[in-house]
């Protein structure tokens, strides 16, 4: 079990599911900055915020709800979690709901989320959680992702994966991939083209040093 001081934002997995630089300049170097993405994700959460709450007899919304899970050693806030209620009282079912924009399809990123905060449900309210949903608000549409045994292992090795690079208090080094990075609102402070293009560089001196080493000994 952890401790209350000890706990990974959810956020962060999304983070390093997206590349694990990332995740140690904004969690480790602490830096951060936003581009269109990112402003169009407050946005999305402002409306969330200012979504209808629907609450009946033994049905519950609740938005923005604090989650954490002591045994995985996480902490976030879920978007959305519906909670079907026992006559008897109790909670009979739980599922986490994220929000997205446009009409777009969810990636692993957002599973990996729903997953991680399917766990800290099932510590909090003592039920299993075998599925999460993402409602698009641009096309008004909600689709349910299963939270299969590969998903929970996935979001479990990248628990691990955070905390070891918490712990080691390093950067990876930088690596351009046009897909991921000219989405990415850190490119500018990361810069990955020229981070690359100089670590080849080096390699390429260091290399051309050694071989000109072994020539003289020769
Ligand atoms: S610019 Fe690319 S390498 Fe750098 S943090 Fe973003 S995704 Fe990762």
């Amino acid at each position: 079990m952890y401790s209350e001081d000890d706990l990974i934002p959810i956020s962060g997995l999304q983070h390093l599911a997206y590349c694990e630089r990332q995740f140690a300049l904004i969690h480790v170097e602490q830096l951060w900055a936003d581009n269109r993405f990112t402003a169009e994700g407050d946005v999305l959460h402002e409306r969330v915020d200012a979504e209808h709450h629907e609450s009946r007899r033994l049905f519950r919304q609740e938005y923005g709800m604090a989650v954490r899970s002591l045994e995985h050693g996480i902490i976030g806030k879920c978007d959305l979690v519906e909670l079907y209620l026992k006559p008897e009282g109790g909670v009979a079912e739980a599922v986490p709901v994220e929000f997205k924009r446009g009409r777009d399809k969810e990636s692993d990123v957002d599973r990996v989320q729903l997953c991680a905060q399917a766990f800290c449900l099932e510590e909090m309210v003592g039920v299993e959680v075998p599925r999460g949903d993402f409602y698009y608000l641009g096309a008004h549409r909600r689709t349910s992702a299963e939270l299969s045994l590969a998903l929970r292992a996935e979001t479990r090795r990248l628990i691990e994966r955070a905390r070891a690079i918490l712990a080691g208090g390093e950067s990876p080094a930088a690596s351009y991939a046009a897909a991921k990075c000219d989405r990415c609102s850190l490119v500018d402070l990361c810069m990955p083209r020229a981070l690359s293009e100089g670590g080849r560089r080096v390699e390429r001196y260091l290399k051309s040093g050694i071989a000109a080493m072994r020539k003289e000994c020769d």
